[in-house]
């Protein structure tokens, strides 16, 4: 049996003809198995939905109650007959609910890893490596000058440039799902406890996340806050309201944004941001490569992002690959934000 015969790489997604299923399908399916909540990832309209309880609640929270024709939860660890192959979700460690997708047939073993980091998240269940004959990763930021660095040291930047200017406001882009979430975490763990402020577009998805049991501290709408209560403050807002007239109701703003993308120098410039905080939700270049090797894999699949150079990569280390080409997969979690406004009222 080749690998091909458990997957196939489709324009719009990997397919299971065995278990009659697509992994992250970008076009409505009969049967979808989904790795996170992203919308690159989970879309609206699918037949089926196999997926974790926390992305099918997210699913749920962006695209109302009928998201899906019917919806199974998948339990992380735990073994699902779909025809005739099993499958297994395992923790990705890239958002609350991220799983990769394990899928075995026939003594083969395939990971569809969605996307994945393996660095500690105190909003999710951490990266779980599995060892498999073909690891399908994701690209985002699969070049060798993504070192994304210690998060904790780019949330001591903030709260340093809090200290400095009492008397203005800091504003940080964060994307919604995910890292919005996993910043104030980290600077609530680096021992910050006055109220933080989010901007309306954040709200349901961060409640979800705190009645998941994720301790977020004190949190306040921005919305009716007056200029005086916001002087001295942290609020979160979607990167698109950073460039906004939302941000006139802020006293002298300084403006952050925590991505994977602001280690490029440019990119933070283009977006006229003061306070470029290099926290990312994927795996760096480091991270990728240890990855791949460390499962084990003789055959790689590489999709969404940079895949010429982990390809390339993979070659000269012996191992099989290819790039999937499959269309779609953006990276909406790490996105400039541009076309996305989120609008407040
Ligand atoms: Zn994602
Ligand atoms: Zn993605």
């Amino acid at each position: 049996m080749r690998p091909e015969d458990i997957l196939v790489p489709t324009p719009v997604g990997v397919c299971c003809k065995l278990g009659g299923f697509h992994i992250d399908p970008t076009r409505p399916v009969e049967r979808a198995l989904i790795t996170h909540a992203h919308s690159d990832h989970a879309r609206a309209g699918h037949g089926a939905v196999l997926a974790t309880q926390e992305t099918l609640d997210l699913m749920r929270l962006r695209y109302g109650e009928n998201f899906a024709g019917s919806i199974q939860p998948a339990r992380y660890g735990e073994g699902v007959s779909l025809g005739g192959a099993k499958v297994t979700f395992h923790p990705a460690g890239h958002v609350l609910g991220s799983a990769q997708i394990v899928v075995e047939a026939n003594g083969l073993r395939v990971v569809a890893s969605g996307d994945y980091k393996n660095v500690p998240d105190p909003t999710c269940a951490p990266f779980e490596l599995v060892p498999c004959d073909v690891f399908i990763t994701e690209a985002t930021f699969a070049l060798p000058v993504f070192r994304h660095g210690d998060a904790d040291g780019e949330i001591a930047k903030l709260l340093h440039s809090v200290a400095l200017f009492p008397e203005r406001a800091h504003l940080v882009g964060a994307y919604s799902l995910g890292k919005a979430q996993r910043v104030i975490a980290l600077i609530r763990k680096a021992g910050y406890q006055a109220p933080i402020y989010l901007h309306g577009a954040m709200q349901k998805i961060t409640d979800y996340y705190v009645s998941r049991g994720i301790a977020l501290g004190e949190l306040r709408p921005a919305l009716g806050a007056s200029k005086t209560e916001l002087a001295g403050t942290i609020t979160l807002c979607p990167p698109s309201a950073l460039n906004d007239v939302w941000t006139r109701r802020f006293p002298d703003p300084v403006t952050g944004f925590a991505s994977g993308w602001m280690r490029v120098r440019a990119r933070a410039r283009q977006h006229g941001v003061q306070l470029p905080l290099v926290i990312s939700d994927h795996a760096d270049w480091d991270g990728l490569t240890t990855t791949i090797a460390a499962t084990g894999a003789g055959e790689i699949w590489v999709t969404h992002g940079q895949e010429d150079a982990l390809v390339h990569w993979c070659a000269t280390r012996g191992l099989k690959a290819r790039p999937l080409d499959i269309v779609g997969y953006g990276d909406e979690d790490e996105a400039d934000g541009q076309g996305n406004v989120e609008a407040e009222e």
